[in-house]
C-alpha cells in the first residue's frame, strides 16, 4: 500500500493530488514525516509479527494514558495482601481454633495500597469457617460500602468462608483464587464509579430477586453493569496468568449470565420469564464488555491501520530495542 504525507496527514495514494483515504493527522509536519515512515516500514514488513507488536503498544498506551486508577495493579496487590494474611501462622491457628459460629475481623488489611486512593478508606477481612474440606467450602462475599456523603469514608468488606483446615489443603488457594479476582475487580471498580451512579435506586442482596424487575433493576444498573464485568475481566485476566487461555466471551455467557439464571430459576422464576429480562441484560454486560475489550486493542474493527500515537510508540520501542541489541554488543 502506497502512501503519502500531505502537511500534516498522511493518505492512501502516490500524489497528494490523487490522494486516497485519510490514515491519520500528527500535531506538526515533522511528527507526520515520522509517522509515514513507520507507516511504510510497516506495510513493508506487514506480517503477524506487526500485529502482535501493535497489541504490545496498544496496551502500553492504555496504561500511560490511562489516568483512571490502575484497577488491575490494586486488584492484584489486594490479592497478595489477603494471601499473606492467610498464609501467616498465626491466623492458621487462630481459624483452627474458632468457633463455626464466629468470625475473624481483621480491620484495615489493606496497609498503604490506597493511601493515594480517595474512593477507599480502608479494607475490612472477615473470615468465618466450615468443616467441609472440597471447593464447596469456598465462599466469597465483597461489598463495597460507600459513603455517599464522602467516598473517602467508603470502605471495602471482603467475607472468606473457608474450610477449617485450609493450610492442609493444596488446592485451597486455586478453589479461593478466581472468586476471590472476580470479587475484587468487581467491588474495586465500584469504588471507581460516580455517586450517583452508586446512589441510583438499586436493589441489593435477596432484594433483587423479589420480582422480574427488581433483578433487571440490579443487573441491568449501569453501576452493576460496570461491576460484573469489571470481575469477569478480573477472573479472565487471573486465569490467563494461570496458563488458562481464555475467551472472554464464553465466560461472560458461561460464567455469569448462565450464574444468574441458574439463580433465577432455583428462585422459582420460569425459563420463559426469564429469558426477555437475561436477553436484555446480557445485551447491556456484552456492549460494556466489548467496548473494554476494544479500548485494549482485544477486539480490533480495523487491523489494517495504525494511529499516529500508535506509530510513534510503536518507532519509540523499535529505536529503545536497536539501541539495546547495540549495547549487548
Ligand atoms: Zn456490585
Amino acid at each position: 500500500m502506497p502512501y503519502v504525507r500531505c502537511g500534516k496527514c498522511v493518505h492512501k495514494g502516490k500524489t497528494c493530488k490523487g490522494k486516497g483515504k485519510k490514515i491519520g493527522c500528527s500535531d506538526s509536519i515533522p511528527k507526520a514525516k515520522k509517522y509515514l515512515k513507520t507507516l511504510r516500514w510497516r506495510s513493508a514488513h506487514e506480517s503477524r509479527e506487526i500485529t502482535e507488536l501493535r497489541q504490545l503498544v496498544r496496551t502500553i498506551l492504555l496504561i500511560e494514558n490511562d489516568s483512571q486508577p490502575n484497577l488491575a495493579s490494586y486488584a492484584d496487590r489486594l490479592w497478595d495482601v489477603i494471601i499473606d494474611v492467610l498464609n501467616s501462622d498465626d491466623i492458621k491457628s487462630r481459624v483452627r481454633d474458632m468457633p463455626l459460629d464466629q468470625e475473624l475481623s481483621i480491620v484495615g488489611v489493606e496497609g498503604e495500597i490506597f493511601s493515594n486512593y480517595e474512593n477507599i478508606n480502608q479494607v475490612n477481612l472477615h473470615i468465618a469457617v466450615n468443616n467441609l474440606n472440597d471447593k464447596s467450602g469456598v465462599q466469597v462475599q465483597a461489598h463495597y460500602a460507600c459513603n455517599v456523603e464522602d467516598r473517602s469514608k467508603s470502605d471495602l468488606i471482603l467475607g472468606l468462608y473457608i474450610p477449617r483446615e485450609y493450610s492442609g489443603i493444596p488446592e485451597f488457594e486455586r478453589w479461593l483464587e478466581f472468586d476471590l479476582a472476580d470479587a475484587l475487580s468487581h467491588e474495586i471498580q465500584h469504588s471507581c464509579d460516580t455517586t450517583e451512579m452508586l446512589s441510583a435506586d438499586i436493589p441489593e442482596g435477596e432484594e433483587k430477586w423479589i420480582s422480574i424487575d427488581h433483578i433487571y433493576r440490579h443487573f441491568g444498573s449501569d453501576a452493576e453493569t460496570r461491576g460484573y464485568v469489571a470481575g469477569i475481566l478480573g477472573r479472565g485476566r487471573r486465569m490467563e496468568m494461570r496458563g488458562h487461555s481464555v475467551d472472554y466471551n464464553q465466560l461472560l455467557t458461561n460464567d455469569l449470565v448462565g450464574r444468574v439464571f441458574d439463580q433465577a430459576l432455583l428462585r422459582g422464576y420460569s425459563e420463559e420469564e426469564m429469558y426477555p429480562v437475561m436477553n436484555s441484560i446480557a445485551t447491556k454486560w456484552d456492549q460494556r464488555m466489548t467496548d473494554i475489550l476494544k479500548k485494549i486493542g482485544a477486539v480490533d474493527d480495523d487491523p489494517g491501520e495504525l494511529s499516529p500515537e500508535e506509530a510513534e510508540k510503536l518507532e519509540q520501542l523499535v529505536d529503545k530495542a536497536v539501541d539495546d541489541a547495540l549495547d549487548d554488543e
